[in-house]
């Protein structure tokens, strides 16, 4: 059973789907930063990303895992209350995104999609560096950035100074 009631769920869902999101926030800070210029909500482009970088050609998505269904994530339960609509939504929200995605490949655009779940404090260095090596290497063209792929890079990262 979902643990909140009919009401109080829709509420807590649309507070999760505006636009002014903290994960978005860090990642624009972290980039903006980092010496990125860029542009926010682009109306005229597939999918209205949430940030995009002429000078690069690129665009970032910052997804919510539970909106975009983010396979295999602990964040992309769905709900026990109406679980068929739910399923029947976020099946086509994840539809549309990779529309969307392929909408803009097909224009010149490299597309960066960065998951909610990557958005921890503790990885913040390895999103950065992750998104910037992105952004300034025109050769990679389409890619995503979650939590788990952070986790195994901090690893790598510890490993890396323990044979130094
Ligand atoms: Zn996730």
């Amino acid at each position: 059973m979902d643990k909140f009631d009919e009401r109080k769920r829709s509420d807590i869902m649309s507070r999760i789907r505006s636009k002014d999101t903290t994960p978005e926030r860090l990642v624009r800070h972290l980039l903006f930063a980092a010496g990125f210029r860029y542009r926010l909500h682009v109306r005229t482009l597939p999918g209205v990303p949430d940030m995009v970088f002429p000078k690069h050609r690129a665009v970032i998505f910052v997804h919510g895992c539970f909106w975009h269904a983010h396979e295999g994530c602990s964040r992309a339960t769905v709900p026990a209350t109406n679980e068929e609509f739910w399923q029947a939504k976020l099946a086509r929200n994840r539809l549309r995104d990779s529309e969307v995605r392929a909408a803009l490949l097909a224009s010149g655009w490299r597309v960066l999609t960065i998951w909610e779940c990557a958005c921890g404090k503790r990885t913040v260095h390895c999103l950065r560096r992750l998104a910037v090596d992105f952004l300034c290497n025109s050769e990679r063209i389409c890619e995503e950035i979650d939590g788990q792929c952070l986790r195994a890079e901090q690893e790598k990262e510890t490993n890396d100074i323990e044979k130094h």
